[in-house]
């Protein structure tokens, strides 16, 4: 079936993992909560940065995912997050990582995004978002009794009707991590890249192979002359070098989109001007390819 390729796009995920199949319903009605709240400002002439902001903040606030309220904990029992926006047009980035008891990472990178440094960690993350006025919150508001060990961090990615891309990255880590660990999802190139000049991407996974075979850039790179779909399967290969579980999204200029994952299942959203909204856990369920 031919794609009307036209418009803006929006894809996000809620994470690469195992679903346990009493949380595929949340899962799915996560995803399209998410897409409803991004699709919603894309379809009234809002940028891609937007979106894919108002998206991610809907994923940190779903306790289903391991983002904002529902991240996991580190070996310490303490939530600290990592987030980060990228701006296709400009290649603005901000970034956040081991950050705790803030409600919205997302909104915080959103606040780097035209600031020098493009990462912050730890208490220098905390203390320029309480000065810009951010959202803080206690430790415990961001703890969910049931939250289990697997990987579900969220990130977007938007192609808006100006044709501007943009990427948004939100996680809790990985469970029982070291304190102070940073993953892939706060660093260009690894967890998430957007350029309008190629494509937009984000991963989800086990983040130190993610980084170590830089699968946001050779996605990026490999848009610049083929197809997502195509660059994002080889960057998934990519992992028999150093093994993990990841999944990723892609989206080119065209608003052609690419997705795969290596892990048993990877919840996505896609939503497209004139077109409904759809989730899935498992890219078989996707017949239109590309
Ligand atoms: N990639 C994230 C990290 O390593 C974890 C995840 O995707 O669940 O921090």
């Amino acid at each position: 079936m031919q794609e009307d390729l036209t418009g803006w796009v929006l894809v996000l995920h809620g994470g690469a993992k195992s679903i346990d199949p009493m949380k595929e319903a949340a899962n799915r009605a996560g995803c399209l909560d998410a897409l409803a709240a991004g699709a919603a400002m894309l379809r009234a002439g809002a940028s891609a940065l937007d979106a894919v902001e108002a998206a991610i903040r809907v994923l940190e606030d779903d306790p289903t995912f391991n983002a904002g309220r529902g991240s996991v904990r580190n070996s310490d029992g303490e939530v600290e997050m990592d987030a980060a926006l990228m701006d296709g047009a400009t290649l603005d980035l901000g970034g956040v990582a081991a950050i705790r008891a803030v409600r919205h990472p997302v909104s915080i990178a959103r606040l780097m995004l035209r600031e020098t440094p493009t990462l912050l960690v730890a208490e220098g993350a905390r203390s320029f978002a309480a000065a810009r006025g951010a959202e803080l919150c206690q430790p415990a508001e961001l703890l969910v009794p049931e939250t289990e060990p697997a990987h579900d961090t969220v990130g977007c990615i938007a192609l808006d009707s100006r044709g501007h891309l943009a990427a948004g990255t939100s996680t809790g880590g990985l469970e029982g991590c070291h304190p102070g660990r940073v993953g892939d999802s706060p660093l260009p190139g690894c967890g998430l890249y957007a350029d309008d000049a190629a494509g937009a991407t984000v991963f989800s996974g086990d983040g130190e192979s993610i980084s170590r075979s830089l699968l946001a850039a050779r996605v990026v790179q490999g848009m610049e002359t083929g197809g997502p779909q195509a660059s994002m399967e080889a960057a998934i290969a990519r992992l028999s070098r150093t093994g993990g579980e990841a999944g990723g999204i892609a989206l080119d200029r065209m608003g052609r989109i690419g997705w795969a994952h290596n892990s048993q299942h990877f919840a996505v959203g896609i939503a497209r001007e004139g077109g409904e909204l759809r989730a899935f856990l498992h890219r078989d369920e996707d017949a239109r390819h590309g």
